[in-house]
């Protein structure tokens, strides 16, 4: 039998002082050349540990071979020119210097490919590798060559799909994509972001994935939500049309947040990751806490599909507490999993 409540992680987990900064985003490498190569494996290898140690389920490489979850893949792309720089407003949220597209995007070679290959022959248990969605990657440039958000995306679609397609060759279980900007920007998710995303997927038969948050646990973001009021809505603006997708797999934030859990109904039938542990701060949940945030999920979502999950990536938090969040989530999904067998 298939178990219950499989857990997972949304994304990054903390890198070790050895290879980046800690707690920092964007932290840059500490190594260089092959010895970052072998850091990079190594602390791939320890956060698979520290999450088998925790329990968790559904495993990932913790985001330890890329500096940010957006542009270490755009990074590999032709077309893209990172000299150029220019200063555009990010998720309509806050300003940031971005590289600026001069020419056709395309892909020369594998970006996570090999990492992906790795981390398969470290363990049997399912895996999820994520990537960029293609309306976050263009919320992330200057176009100075499309002159078209849509068509961009359109292009960052295919690409996403030739890393997708060998990802799954690789022995990946899930591919998810994170989306933030579906949080943000709902006529264009509706017009045409679901679509692209769609056409990242083409062909896949592994299980796919849409990540959609608040965002990491950063000053930009917490000032953001202060701006939103008492109930966070958005989700309900994309739900009705995701129920509609392919995507197998809806991953949201759930725990601590001002998002009313009754939008679940919107996307009832899909499986849905639901974020039960919060990342913007550090305290770590009781299990107990979980367990409620889950139970709340449950009136819902149908038990079989529901994942427990993260809210959003820990990368920028301490080892310490990233670890304790996920022996949290552990025993949290637990006790609902005993409940529900006791039930059956
Ligand atoms: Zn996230």
């Amino acid at each position: 039998m298939k178990k219950l409540l499989p857990t997972s992680t949304s994304g990054s987990l903390p890198k070790p002082a050895w290879l980046a900064q800690p707690e920092t985003l964007w932290s840059p490498w500490k190594l260089q050349d092959q010895e970052l190569t072998e850091g990079k494996q190594d602390a791939l290898r320890v956060s698979l540990q520290e999450q088998q140690q925790a329990g968790i389920d559904i495993v990932s490489d913790g985001e330890q071979t890329r500096q940010h979850f957006v542009t270490t893949f755009i990074e590999h792309l032709s077309g893209v020119d990172f000299e150029n720089r220019k200063t555009v407003k990010i998720r309509d949220r806050y300003d940031a210097s971005v590289p600026t597209v001069v020419g056709a995007v395309s892909r020369q070679k594998p970006v996570f490919v090999e990492d992906a290959k790795f981390l398969r022959q470290q363990t049997k248990q399912p895996i999820k590798w994520a990537l960029p969605g293609p309306m976050t990657m263009i919320d992330t440039l200057y176009d100075d060559h499309y002159h078209s958000r849509e068509k961009l995306a359109w292009e960052f679609a295919k690409i996403l799909n030739q890393e997708a397609k060998e990802l799954e060759a690789a022995g990946v279980d899930i591919i998810q994509f994170d989306e933030p900007a579906f949080n943000v920007f709902f006529d264009e998710v509706n017009d045409w972001g679901i679509a692209a995303l769609e056409r990242a997927i083409e062909g896949l038969k592994c299980e796919t994935a849409v990540h959609i948050c608040y965002g990491y646990g950063i000053k930009a973001n917490t000032d953001w939500k202060k701006t939103l009021g008492s109930e966070w809505r958005q989700y309900e603006e994309v739900f009705p049309k995701l129920q509609k997708s392919n995507i197998d797999i809806i991953s949201l934030e759930c725990h601590n947040s001002r998002v009313p859990i009754e939008l679940l109904e919107l996307i009832r039938g899909k499986k849905v990751m639901v974020g039960a542990i919060d990342v913007a701060t550090n305290t770590i949940e009781t299990p107990e806490e979980v367990a409620n945030t889950l139970r709340k999920a449950l009136q819902f979502v149908d038990a079989d599909k529901l994942y427990p999950c993260t809210n959003c990536g820990m990368a920028p938090l301490s080892r310490q507490v990233a670890r304790g969040k996920l022996n949290a989530l552990s025993a949290g999904a637990e006790i609902v999993r005993r409940e529900l067998l006791a039930k059956s």
